[in-house]
């Protein structure tokens, strides 16, 4: 028996964790859940799944949860500090990270640091993080493995897990993305699209944050970011390609001319099961894929309309606190676009503008990457302003 932990059970990726692994009660139980808000889905979580502990957001949350329980088997606590501990619990072996946002960086690296095996949706934390966290990995012996379709996909395709590219013949990593909802927009009507619309892919069902994230091109850049890290690839070893369908969810290129894919239905349970039982293999309730069903497209990304993915690629060669301020005046700019404040194709030059303004440290330790974040969400606040309609 496995023994679990999902942090941000009530999200997307959270509840698909738990479908998957709902259909292994003999491999899998539930250790511990977690939620920022929405209490009421937390409590029908818990009465299913009966998790030693469950985590809220704050002391006040902790009675809400309590008297939508309807038993007294799970222990209700709050916060940060408890986020951690069960992200770290020795009775934990599995963490889902799956928290959005910069928010689920220390919980996620506190997993890492007890050499849990930790299961990545959230990759903010890397994206923020990357040196330290994967310094962390190595030095805790935890194992790191992709839930990000893409990565989960060049996970499949390379040689031997995560050992060097080099090593391995590996030439190229192909990233796929779908172009999100608006691949095919003019600028004119890029700059009116709302919220709802931003939040219809056409392919997946997510988050809102991460939604707009597809639908800005942010999603690929910081993808671009998490793969960097996560095969300790150079950035000329990774090519981005479009493909609207999202039926290959990578690809990698040897130097033999040889070019691997993993295809799948958009379905976020085929990664989930697969990092879940890797290096075995389990049934994730994903319908086959019906390749005569689906015509398989691809084109070069257009960074022009999509500036976002040249933002991240200019940060991530910057360097030390440059993917952290651009993580987080992005989530300042996409929660401003979701709030109305702001238009669409504001959200870049949020972004441009923090990147620019902001010293960079490149000495990125904990402390540093954590303030460079405070800073550039307040910088990103303050630009707002300067961007409405
Ligand atoms: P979501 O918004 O549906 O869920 C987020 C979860 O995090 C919720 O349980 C929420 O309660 C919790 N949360 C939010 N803010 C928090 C905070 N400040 N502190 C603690 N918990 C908090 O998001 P999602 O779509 O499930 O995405 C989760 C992560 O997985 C993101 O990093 C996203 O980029 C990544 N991801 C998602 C998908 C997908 O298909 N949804 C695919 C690949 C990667
Ligand atoms: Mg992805």
């Amino acid at each position: 028996m496995q023994g679990i932990t999902v942090l941000g059970a009530t999200g997307s990726i959270g509840l698909s964790t738990l479908d998957v692994i709902g259909r292994h009660p003999d491999r899998y139980e539930v250790f511990a859940l977690t939620a920022h808000s929405r209490i009421d889905e937390l409590a029908a979580l818990c009465d299913r799944f009966n998790p030693r502990y469950a985590v809220v957001r704050c002391p006040d949350d902790i009675a809400r949860l309590q008297a939508r329980l309807t038993t007294r088997a799970t222990e209700v606590l709050a916060g940060q500090d408890a986020l951690e501990a069960v992200a770290s619990h020795s009775d934990c072996d599995t963490v889902m990270a799956a928290i959005v946002g910069a928010a689920g960086l220390l919980p996620t690296l506190a997993a890492v640091r007890a050499g849990k095996r930790v299961l990545l949706a959230n990759k903010e934390a890397l994206v923020m993080a990357g040196a330290l966290f994967m310094e962390a990995v190595r030095g805790h012996g935890a194992t790191l493995l992709p839930i990000d379709s893409e990565h989960n996909a060049i996970f499949q395709c390379l040689p031997s897990g995560m050992a060097g590219l080099e090593r391995g013949g590996v030439e190229k990593i192909l990233l796929t993305a779908s172009g999100g909802p608006f691949r095919t927009f003019t600028p004119a009507q890029l700059a009116d699209v709302t919220p709802d619309q931003a939040c219809k892919h056409p392919n997946w069902s997510m988050g809102r944050k991460i939604s707009v994230d597809s639908a800005t091109l942010m999603n690929k850049g910081l993808e671009f970011i998490e793969a960097c890290w996560l095969f300790d690839a150079r950035p000329d070893q990774i090519e981005i390609l479009v493909h609207p369908q999202s039926i290959i969810h990578s690809l990698v290129q040897y130097v033999d001319g040889s070019t691997l894919a993993q295809l799948g239905n958009p379905d976020m349970r085929t990664p989930i099961a697969h990092a879940l039982a890797w290096p075995e293999r389990i049934a994730a309730g994903v319908p086959r894929l019906d390749l005569t069903r689906h015509a398989l497209d691809f084109q070069a990304p257009d960074e022009a309309r999509f500036p976002c993915l040249r933002l991240a690629r200019q940060a991530m060669s910057a360097g030390g606190t440059a993917p952290a301020v651009l993580n987080a005046a992005n989530e300042v700019a996409v929660a401003a676009f979701l709030e109305g404040e702001i238009p669409f194709t504001a959200i870049p030059g949020v972004i441009d503008r923090v990147l620019t303004q902001l010293p960079m440290s490149q000495a990125a330790n904990l402390d540093t990457i954590l303030d460079a974040d405070r800073a550039a969400r307040e910088a990103a606040r303050a630009s707002l302003p300067l961007c409405r309609k």
